[in-house]
């Protein structure tokens, strides 16, 4: 049976810690708990690392969260050789918030580009350093200092990012909010969460289940890091902290 973890990183993304309790542990030593604040691989965005901190104030450290069954269950992995928390054992929660908020910034950075280049996206990976996203673009006509000159108009406008969940029908008469060619929302849970940038969503609006930042100025100084050809019509886009380096 599947269990269902109460997920707090979908309503706030910027909860670092709660108290929970263990529900079970999986037969790999996966724990899983009633609630939890860590954000589990999906959509490009890998999931958490962090500590559960026990009541005499160990920890136990957290090196991967997955999903399990279904979306609803959330799969914290044990690092190697730790002690494994009791089913019942009450514990703090607690993501290594650094990178998590540098996954944020990534990802919300990806949704930018996907407004700066409105082509169907093939794929896309969040990193901590270092995020791409891949086009169905046949011809590139864009260059990185121009893709990233568009992308920081965006992030200096501070525009807000916020959430807003519509239903599968909603979805189904708005095909456009649908960017992605390979990946389809999970259609059939009734409601879907859409990720909107703008005042009333005005710069974008599309279906993603990742945490991001609060306000595109959040993301920061980013730049364009390369832009490769990966077959006859696919182009992987790149993106990096920090301002474009001069003279490359
Ligand atoms: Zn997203």
């Amino acid at each position: 049976m599947a269990y269902d973890t109460t997920i707090l990183f979908r309503d706030d993304s910027y909860l670092k810690e709660i108290e929970a309790t263990v529900l079970g542990i999986n037969e790999r030593g996966g724990i899983l708990t009633d609630r939890t604040v860590f954000y589990a691989t999906s959509g490009g965005q890998p999931g958490d690392t962090g500590v559960f901190v026990r009541a005499d104030g160990s920890t136990v450290a957290i090196a991967a969260t997955v999903t399990g069954e279904t979306k609803e269950e959330i799969i914290h992995v044990l690092a190697p050789d730790q002690s494994i928390p009791a089913i019942g054992e009450k514990l703090r929660l607690r993501i290594n918030w650094d990178r998590r908020y540098k996954l944020m910034r990534m990802h919300t950075a990806c949704h930018l580009l996907s407004v700066v280049c409105p082509f169907p996206i093939t794929g896309a990976a969040v990193g901590e350093d270092d995020s791409r996203v891949d086009f169905d673009l046949p011809e590139a006509g864009v260059t990185r200092e121009g893709v990233t000159a568009k992308l920081m108009e965006l992030v200096s406008a501070n525009h807000p990012v916020f959430t807003r969940w519509i239903t599968d029908e909603e979805l189904a008469a708005n095909p456009t909010l649908i960017k992605s060619k390979n990946v389809r929302p999970p259609i059939g849970t009734g409601r879907i969460r859409l990720v909107c940038i703008g005042k009333d969503a005005s710069v974008d609006s599309q279906p993603c289940g990742g945490t991001h930042v609060a306000t595109t100025g959040e993301v920061g100084m980013i730049h364009i890091g390369k832009i490769e050809k990966k077959g006859k019509e696919n182009r992987r886009f790149r993106i990096r902290f920090g301002a474009l380096p001069e003279g490359e």
